[in-house]
């Protein structure tokens, strides 16, 4: 009984409605600010972004949300993804807690983001929308966007950091053999990416300035709508069939998670596994601990405020109630690059707040060493992001071994990490450094945030 056991479900156990948290938040979501007026948006606001579809499940307040037909028939070529019980690690740290993961690598895109991804590509196509504008960092929500955009039909342009563009090129070859288009960002194509140049021809990018341009491209052509993938509500709700698949996954194994943690950039993968288990302790009233992840090095609900916040750097995204380092933010060089974004999810912010949810900051090197440990022990080589999740369920693991207790842990490993190898490159070679943000140049971002009358 020392090895690992996975445990699986039928394609027919695919989650048939996702879970929104909203209906069972002690108090509701703030409301998202008009950029200009400063008033809560309407519709009619978000209608040259989005269909009608996602923006009515921004703000929903429905526990269940039906996931359509073909958005499950795409879901079935990896779905329900694999919940497995790590006996190997278990042994290998010599712990008698009891530690369980989540692995969304089994996407196409190697990741959890082609679980949204589907779904706003499907309801854009339903919608009469052609083609969909985007942002990406390293390069795995364009990815993703684009393998969703190749079977639903859509065409897919894509904004990437210029910084990951150049270093990251097999993510940028996959876009293309999806059938997307993908740019350096800053480009010469919009305002936005042609205004920061005039300013640093050599600028890096930022994921505030891909955000920039890939909404202005949307907000000027009315046959193209923008694609966010992760921070959104729509977003997060999507992410939930990991959470649900993992409730009655768990249910074969007896156990129940005493601790819950997944890695935090915008929040996407935390919420998709953490969502229903906080949904049921809030309803049940029990003692899960919840805990969001994130680098040292841009620590947006450890360091940052819980405030108004544009999402993006030329200040043209609705205002969001958030955790934000400040829009102008650019984070320090590491290498997991879904994390470097300045601002949270509002509905996991929110949860910070109200004490729901822990939140805790990492270094890389001591990420990349549970990685590989992780990888020596359980066969799969997680993404940098995801090494988070599993640094600190290896925290949390010789925690019980020190108090000589057993605890069930749950952790999301969000991603395979074959498009890092050289991440992985750096940290054999020594060349990885820990950084923390650097406490001046957060408080000058800060100092930038936007004015909003207190209500
Ligand atoms: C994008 C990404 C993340 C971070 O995004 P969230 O929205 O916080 O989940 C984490 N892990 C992987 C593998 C990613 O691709």
């Amino acid at each position: 009984m020392n090895d690992s056991v996975k445990y699986t479900l039928p394609e027919d156990r695919i989650p048939r409605a996702w879970y929104n948290i909203v209906a069972d938040l002690p108090t509701p979501p703030e409301p998202v600010l008009h950029p200009g007026t400063k008033q809560p948006v309407g519709p009619d606001d978000l209608a040259p972004l989005f269909p009608m579809a996602l923006i009515g499940q921004e703000v929903t307040t429905d526990r269940e949300v039906e996931i359509p037909g073909p958005v499950r028939d795409v879901y079935k070529l990896w779905r329900p993804s694999p919940l497995v019980r790590a006996r190997r690690l278990e042994k290998a740290l010599d712990t008698p807690a009891r530690i369980y993961f989540k692995y969304e690598g089994v996407s196409p895109a190697g990741s959890h983001k082609p679980n949204t991804a589907v779904a706003q590509a499907f309801y854009n196509k339903e919608a009469g929308v052609s083609k969909l504008s985007t942002e990406t960092g390293a390069g795995q929500w364009g990815s993703s966007l684009a393998f969703a955009g190749a079977l639903f039909g859509l065409e897919v342009k894509v904004y990437m950091v210029r910084v990951s563009f150049d270093q990251k090129p097999y993510r940028r070859a996959l876009m293309n053999v999806y059938g997307a288009t993908c740019v350096p960002s800053p480009s010469t194509e919009t305002n936005a990416g042609r205004s920061i140049l005039e300013k640093d021809p050599d600028s890096p990018g930022s994921l505030g300035i891909a955000i920039s341009e890939a909404v202005e491209v949307a907000a000027t052509n009315p046959d193209i709508n923008y694609s966010l993938g992760s921070v959104l509500n729509h977003v997060l709700l999507h992410q939930t069939v990991i959470g649900i698949e993992a409730l009655e996954q768990l249910d074969q194994t007896g156990d129940y998670p005493d601790i819950v943690i997944g890695c935090a950039g915008g929040g996407s993968n935390f919420a998709g596994l953490a969502f229903p288990f906080i949904g049921k302790k809030i309803k049940e009233n029990l003692p899960t601990r919840v805990i969001a992840v994130e680098p040292a090095a841009c620590p947006t609900l450890t360091r940052g405020v819980y405030a108004y916040d544009f999402g993006d750097t030329a200040m043209l995204t609705p205002l969001v109630k958030m955790h934000t380092l400040g829009a102008g933010f650019i984070p320090p060089g590491f290498h997991a690059g879904g994390l470097r974004y300045h601002g949270m999810s509002s509905l996991v912010s929110q949860l910070k707040e109200t004490g729901l949810i822990e939140a805790a900051a990492v270094h890389q090197i001591g990420c990349f060493e549970a990685g590989v440990a992780f990888a020596r022990a359980e066969g799969i080589l997680p993404a940098p992001e995801s090494t988070h999740a599993v640094r600190v369920a290896f925290e949390e693991a010789l925690k019980c071994k020190e108090e000589g207790v057993s605890r069930t842990i749950l952790f999301n490993l969000s991603g395979h990490g074959h498009f890092d190898m050289g991440a992985y490159d750096d940290y054999f070679a020594g060349k990885l450094e820990d950084r923390d943000y650097d406490e001046a140049a957060l408080a000058a971002s800060l100092a930038a945030l936007p004015q909003v009358a207190a209500e």
